[in-house]
């Protein structure tokens, strides 16, 4: 059409019901095809490497009875484990499973891995995993630009978990904050005029810049021995780490191993929304500095794993950025082991973080969205948009990346840290390569399966890290996580009986996909009972009712305590009717947490129906919860 507008070509565009089994193994037909598939080519690998030799068994010898014995043993026991798993496993596939950070995931994930599991290979060593290694450092990359890194100076590896990148992160932290001192006492030259409060607040750039240097001074070892990984951590010297409240505890056992030490593990008080305290933060710099204590590392949540908050990231790297202008500078993590692969939202087909008018405009147009939320606010799209100012970020592919277990990932700002971890096999990126030929060097594990980086490789290749594939996903989910609230906050009152509850969502707009909600019986004024009812309608809703195969509904519960959030959930505490000095007395509220990754509920045909019902199993499990003793 002449003057018309060019279309815009959709070809990666993905129909996302064709990219899961589906809760009643609707892809059945496809799925099991193309297993056969693989696993034929995989049995004519075995027998096209040389065709010369001979067979191990013979046709004869495989009718034996002994041979047909084992045959049977091994079938026997197949089919107990297959027993075992139908009877207690968690049906993530199903919308009635509201639980964990878990749903269905990706089938070309799943093949890609059942295919690759026969080969076994070992990303360990380059050696043993000439295919994988480069699916691991390719599908890094991919990890890396979806968080806004520079891909050319960037680097991203695929980690056993997110607990893992979180070590490898606050290792890279703590070994670079000691580098400029080693610097002073091997070769002070290069430091020349530098007290030890300057070199304890070098800016990560500049710490990268004098490993430069040092590397060609020729004193790069010898230095690299003088930092903690050398002396050992020592008292309190290299500072404390920062972390929001709500952090994942795997950060508390990484001030453990990596000797930082609980006591310089310092929580900040979350606010209202359960994002890092900004006003709180800043306190927690000064008073440490105050007493010159330098800042090791500053941690931040992008989906916490409890409520799913975002801290705000923008605020935080503005901070960042305004203590460095004063002398004083931190390392940077962002933990995003949950909320990562959301960032594929804000991202169109070229990898561009879109303006916040053309990104609303087009959670529409593109569908993401099917109702009208007022997702994402300002904020929250700012967080986003300023992910890519951190050092490093821990990014979890078995999460939100829809993969199977066990798949975290890392991404890192400035590849020349690696160098900082690195044993033997020192900086090996070779001319030419941006994969290290011995990823083992580089990381926090040694043997690893190579399995799980094709599975994390190939579904980037299927789905787009942008609004057109994973963004499309995880949208569907946020908006099931909004709808949900919408419909919780329009339950005034649930009749079990002659009985009358109330139920609320802890925050009323979720900044990702967790919602957490808590019951009460109207008029009850005491939170001990209050509590009381919810733990109960947990179990009535989880494994521990009896087989969850019968159960109608599951989810995950979890409890939020003064000691672990201060008063941040007063306010939701006395919204249920309790009274602010109750919440004082007991200092502990029970909740409901459902983790909203299925991304079938959203765009479910007839919502109203689909609430009711869910509400229908909420009064159903109540019932349960108050009439067993
Ligand atoms: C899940 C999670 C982790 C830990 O990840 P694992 O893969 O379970 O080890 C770390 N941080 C946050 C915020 C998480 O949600």
């Amino acid at each position: 059409m002449a003057g018309a507008k060019k279309k815009k070509t959709k070809a990666d565009d993905v129909e996302v019901k064709a990219l899961f089994l589906g809760p009643k193994s609707e892809n059945h037909e496809y799925f099991k095809n193309t297993l056969n598939f693989l696993m034929d080519e995989h049995m004519h690998w075995r027998r096209d490497f040389h065709p010369e030799d001979a067979e191990i068994s013979s046709a004869h010898e495989m009718r034996g009875e002994k041979y047909q014995e084992t045959l049977d043993r091994t079938t026997k026991v197949l089919t107990e484990l297959s027993a075992k798993l139908k009877m207690t496993s968690m049906p993530w596939f199903s919308a009635r499973y509201l639980g964990h950070m878990n749903s269905d995931t990706l089938m070309v994930a799943n093949l890609a891995y059942m295919a690759t599991l026969l080969y076994n290979p070992n990303n360990v060593a380059y050696e043993a995993s000439t295919a994988t290694t480069p699916m691991e450092i390719e599908a890094g990359k991919d990890m890396a630009t979806m968080l806004g890194f520079d891909p050319k100076t960037s680097w991203g590896h695929i980690t056993t978990d997110g607990s893992i990148a979180n070590y490898e992160g606050l290792w890279m932290a703590r070994n670079l904050k000691s580098f400029p001192l080693a610097v002073k006492r091997v070769k002070p030259s290069l430091v020349k005029g530098m007290n030890d409060w300057q070199l304890l607040n070098m800016p990560v750039k500049k710490a990268l810049d004098l490993v430069d240097k040092v590397r060609k001074a020729g004193c790069f070892d010898a230095v690299r021995n003088e930092t903690v990984r050398g002396t050992g951590v020592g008292e309190g010297k290299l500072g404390v780490v920062l972390v929001p409240q709500s952090k994942h505890y795997s950060w508390v056992k990484a001030a453990d191993v990596l000797g930082i030490g609980n006591r310089n593990f310092v929580e900040v008080q979350v606010d209202g929304h359960f994002r890092m305290d900004m006003g709180a933060l800043k306190k927690a710099i000064d008073s440490h500095v105050a007493k010159k204590i330098p800042i090791m590392a500053v941690v931040a949540v992008v989906g916490t794993t409890e409520e799913g908050a975002v801290d705000r990231i923008a605020e935080i790297a503005k901070l960042r950025d305004a203590y460095q202008r004063k002398g004083i500078s931190f390392y940077f993590h962002v933990d995003a082991a949950y909320g990562g692969y959301s960032r594929a939202l804000f991202l169109d087909e070229k990898s561009r973080f879109m303006k916040y008018d053309e990104l609303k405009r087009r959670l529409f147009s593109d569908k993401v969205f099917v109702g009208n939320h007022s997702y994402p606010s300002k904020e929250i799209y700012e967080s986003y948009k300023a992910i890519p100012a951190a050092d490093s970020i821990t990014i979890d592919p078995h999460k939100m990346g829809y993969i199977p277990y066990a798949a975290g990932g890392i991404a890192i700002k400035d590849r020349r840290i690696l160098d900082l971890i690195s044993y033997f096999a020192a900086y090996v990126f070779e001319a030419g390569k941006s994969s290290p030929s011995m990823l083992g060097s580089y990381i926090l594990e040694g043997s690893k399966a190579g399995a799980t980086a094709a599975a994390v490789w190939a579904a980037h290749r299927v789905v787009p890290l942008n609004i057109t594939g994973y963004g499309e996903i995880v949208g569907r989910s946020i908006e099931g996580a909004q709808m949900f609230t919408r419909a919780l906050e329009a339950t005034k009152s649930l009749k079990v009986g002659n009985k009358e509850f109330m139920v609320q969502p802890l925050v009323a707009t979720p900044d990702f996909n967790i919602i957490c909600m808590a019951f009460n019986e109207k008029g009850n004024v005491n939170l001990e009972k209050m509590n009381a009812l919810n733990s109960k309608i947990y179990s009535e809703s989880s494994y521990a009712s009896g087989p969850v195969y019968r159960n109608d509904w599951i989810t995950s519960n979890t409890e939020l305590s003064k000691e672990d959030y201060g008063d941040a959930p007063k306010e939701f505490v006395k919204r249920l009717g309790i009274p602010a000095k109750e919440w004082d007395r007991v200092g502990r509220v029970r909740v409901l947490r459902v983790c909203m990754l299925n991304p079938f509920i959203s765009n479910f045909q007839n919502h109203e129906q689909l609430w009711k019902g869910f509400l229908e199993i909420l009064k159903r499990k109540i019932g349960e919860a108050t009439s067993r003793p």
